[in-house]
């Protein structure tokens, strides 16, 4: 079957474009490598989303969102996809299985979590270092834990992890966080504990982690903390690899293109956080899925499709 649109990544980009698409009457498949929703499932509550005043949970909005896309006929298939073929007129979109063709392409693959590269971090992932709070927080119940980070995960991780440790620590690299106000002033008032100036310089422990070295950004000078667990939490890497060579990139490997969604790829289109922009938000993620869905329609109208 040749699509009129393959959506790559489940997540308020992917689903509202597929929304968007599918309710004009287009065929819609979308492939999701996990779970509907993307990123969002790692947050444990929404509250910037309008429309939910009381807040609601990352995981039930992915689910609402992708059901709004069904509901109109959109398919979904929850398979990785491996490598794609974008030049064409048709384009070629492959799983490990299948191979599936359309005419357009929606690229809302998402990002990943960035690593810090310090030594012990990959022999420790999973047992002691991890990077989604939301997820693995209940593993730390009454322990001692770190989350390492300035922004605005970091202190979301550090609050929600401070309702279920013993003992959280906010290991941040400067003395001021790039987090909001809002998120600021919880902190604050908070019992995490802020180890300010501070760079971690190895994930230390014999099976499992025990702690980690941090080196004092200003004087140099390094010291141990004994911990049960570290939440990494330095930001995120566009999820765009497999698109390189084909789709013009800006040098963080974010797709270029600006929010008309449309990429350097005739009939391929970039929505969410894998475009460059400035806020990258789940609102801004859904508006980028309806602008990629309407221009999608617009480039099949001008291909006469
Ligand atoms: P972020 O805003 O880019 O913050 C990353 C933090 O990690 C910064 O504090 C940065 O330090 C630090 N960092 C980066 N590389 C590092 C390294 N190699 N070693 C040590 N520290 C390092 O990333 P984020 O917090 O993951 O947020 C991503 C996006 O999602 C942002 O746009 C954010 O606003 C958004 N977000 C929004 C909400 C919300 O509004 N509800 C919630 C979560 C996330 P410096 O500050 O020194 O650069």
């Amino acid at each position: 079957m040749l699509y009129d649109m393959i959506v790559i990544g489940g997540g308020p980009a992917g689903y509202t474009a597929a929304l968007y698409a599918a309710r004009s009457g287009l065929s819609v498949l979308v492939l999701e490598k996990l779970s509907a929703g993307g990123q969002m499932t790692n947050t444990e509550q929404i509250d910037n989303y309008p429309g939910f005043p009381e807040g609601i949970g990352g995981f039930e909005l992915g689910e609402r969102m992708q059901k709004g896309a069904l509901r109109f006929g959109a398919e979904n298939q929850f398979s990785e996809v491996k490598s794609v073929e974008l030049s064409g007129q048709v384009k070629i979109v492959r799983t490990r299985k299948k191979e599936f063709q359309a005419r357009t392409v929606v690229l809302a693959a998402g990002a990943y979590p960035r690593k810090t590269g310090v030594e012990g971090e990959d022999r420790f992932a999973g047992r002691g270092v991890a990077y989604c709070a939301a997820c693995d927080g209940m593993f730390y119940k009454d322990k001692t834990v770190a989350v390492y980070g300035g922004g605005n995960s970091a202190v979301e991780d550090a609050l929600l992890l401070s309702r279920i440790c013993k003992k959280v620590y906010l290991i941040h690299r400067r003395d001021t966080l790039r987090a909001t106000k809002v998120y600021q002033d919880a902190l604050f008032g908070s019992s995490v504990e802020l180890v300010w100036n501070s760079r971690v310089t190895a994930f230390l422990g014999d099976k499992h982690l025990s702690g980690v070295e941090i080196e004092d950004t200003k004087t140099g000078e390094k010291r141990e903390l004994s911990l049960d667990g570290i939440f990494v939490s330095i930001g995120r890497i566009p999820d765009t690899g497999l698109f390189e060579g084909q789709v013009d990139m800006d040098e963080a490997g974010y797709l270029i293109a600006d929010e008309t969604t449309r990429t350097n790829l005739p009939g391929v289109f970039a929505a969410g956080d894998v475009r460059t922009k400035q806020l990258r938000q789940v609102i801004t993620a859904a508006a980028d899925g309806a602008a990629a869905a309407w221009n999608a329609e617009q480039y099949l109208a001008e291909e006469g499709c």
